[in-house]
């Protein structure tokens, strides 16, 4: 492969978001790259594997990339930083590397689909061999952990509890406790409004588990060397549960890295801003899906075909499906979640002074406390410093501290010598584009 390459369309994230915008605007003739760093299309929700089976709706996307010549999937294959200096025509140029080589990728129109990111919070023994987000434990199993027999807790907030759980369920494993932290007043809340999206109240009478308790969140993995046991606060009282694994969910953080790279804004839901036709504030660059704000895969899907058809330039086709009730009716949804499973105050602060935020680099909440803001933490401690660049702590930082991390300023993960090495130009500041 050359150092560089060039496309009409290229979109990052192969989830329900990315393969909605490549099926939207592959009709038009156009020139598109998918890319995505997982070896399968299907992003987080369509995720197979020896332990899942994929739903009939997912197979359909990944057949109907099939029968487009002019879609080229590139799996396996992931964006590591910005690209040098772009035709002012065209989107901003980005740095890709797969298994063997890196290289710079150009394209008249970028459609952003990065999905999104657990949020874990840092608690008592968090870092535990045992302990995992709420998805991780989910892509684990379809991936073929096996956790037959295994006594799982699962806690945090939020529908992915009651998905995780059921995943374990299907996998042979006990779910012993499932501790909601939103209380019993919320979640009636959310049950009463379910009925306006059927699909959803049919999917909740299938995934409810009767271990499930409101008001419930951990305190502390307990452990000598592995997970033993949980400590759950329940109400006013406490209950220590033994357990092979705990799965920690307490949301969803879109990923708006590479978005920010770029120099897009964020939405006050942390997520890349986009107008009605998914543009972002960065010319020629769109958005859709998670990262553009937690709010499911049909809104990732609805949000996906207005970007595609907007970046291939049919902007009555976009408007027309921007004008179709569907993404209202899944907006709507997304806000419910985002009401009804607001974090609480109290599990942003379960973490002790001897307790690991930033697991990459070792540092302790003490070493936090006394600093302002996350660029005086970076300095100080080296928190957010290490491989994931900030993506666990800095995400905890915010709910611990109200700290805003910084975007990133040319990287977005660690990369091969030999694939900077095809970027010699230092990024153009007269692109407009973050160095
Ligand atoms: C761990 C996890 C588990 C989830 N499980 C469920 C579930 O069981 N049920 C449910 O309803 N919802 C689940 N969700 C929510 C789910 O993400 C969305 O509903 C839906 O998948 C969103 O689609 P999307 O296309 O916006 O993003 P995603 O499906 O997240 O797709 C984004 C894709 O972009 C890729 N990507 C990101 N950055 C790069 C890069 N730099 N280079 C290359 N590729 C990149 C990612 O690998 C991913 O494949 C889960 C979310 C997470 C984080």
């Amino acid at each position: 492969m050359t150092p560089r390459q060039r496309c009409d369309l290229l979109i990052i994230g192969a989830g329900p978001a990315g393969m909605a915008a490549a099926l939207a605007a592959a009709p038009r003739g156009l020139a598109i790259t998918l890319v995505d760093d997982n070896i399968h299309p299907g992003g987080q929700i369509w995720r197979d594997g020896p332990g899942s089976t994929l739903p009939p709706l997912a197979r359909q996307h990944r057949e109907a990339l099939e029968r487009y010549p002019n879609i080229r999937l590139l799996c396996g294959t992931r964006v590591v930083g910005l690209g040098g200096p772009s035709a002012p025509q065209d989107a901003p140029a980005l740095l890709l590397e797969d298994a063997e080589q890196g290289w710079i990728q150009h394209s008249h129109r970028l459609v952003l689909c990065n999905g999104a990111r657990e949020l874990l919070l840092p608690f008592p023994g968090w870092t535990l061999p045992g302990v995992t987000g709420a998805g991780g434990l989910q892509v684990l199993i379809k991936a073929g952990l096996p956790v037959q027999g295994q006594r799982i807790v699962v806690a945090g907030t939020g529908p992915l509890l009651l998905a995780c759980a059921d995943t374990a369920r299907k996998a042979g494993a006990q779910v012993i406790r499932i501790a909601e932290q939103a209380s019993w007043r919320a979640l009636a809340a959310f049950a009463l409004q379910l009925p306006r999206w059927p699909a959803k109240a049919l999917q909740a009478t299938t995934l409810f588990n009767h271990h499930w308790r409101a008001s419930s969140h951990v305190l502390h993995a307990q452990g000598q060397g592995r997970l033993e046991a949980v400590r759950i606060q329940r109400g006013t009282r406490q209950e220590t549960l033994a357990c092979d694994r705990l799965a920690c969910g307490f949301g969803l953080v879109p990923n708006t890295q590479m978005g920010q790279l770029l120099g897009c804004a964020l939405n006050d839901r942390q997520g890349l801003q986009v107008d009605g036709l998914m543009a972002t504030s960065v010319p020629h660059v769109y958005a859709a899906g998670e990262c553009t704000g937690f709010g499911g895969s049909e809104r990732a899907l609805a949000q996906g075909a207005i970007a595609g058809h907007a970046a291939a330039g049919d902007t009555a086709r976009a408007r027309a499906q921007a004008r179709q009730a569907a993404l209202a009716r899944w907006q709507g949804f997304a806000d419910l979640l985002h009401t009804q499973f607001e974090l609480g105050e109290a599990v942003c602060q379960l973490a002790a002074p001897d307790t690991l935020v930033c697991r990459c680099e070792d540092v302790p909440l003490r070493e936090l406390a006394s600093r302002s803001s996350w660029i005086d933490a970076k300095l100080h401690t080296r928190c957010g410093m290490g491989a994931c660049q900030g993506r666990v702590c800095g995400a905890a930082t915010h709910a611990l501290f109200g700290w805003t991390p910084a975007p990133p300023r040319h990287l977005l993960a660690p990369a091969r010598i030999g694939t900077l090495a095809q970027c010699p130009t230092p990024v153009d500041e007269s692109t407009g584009i973050r160095p």
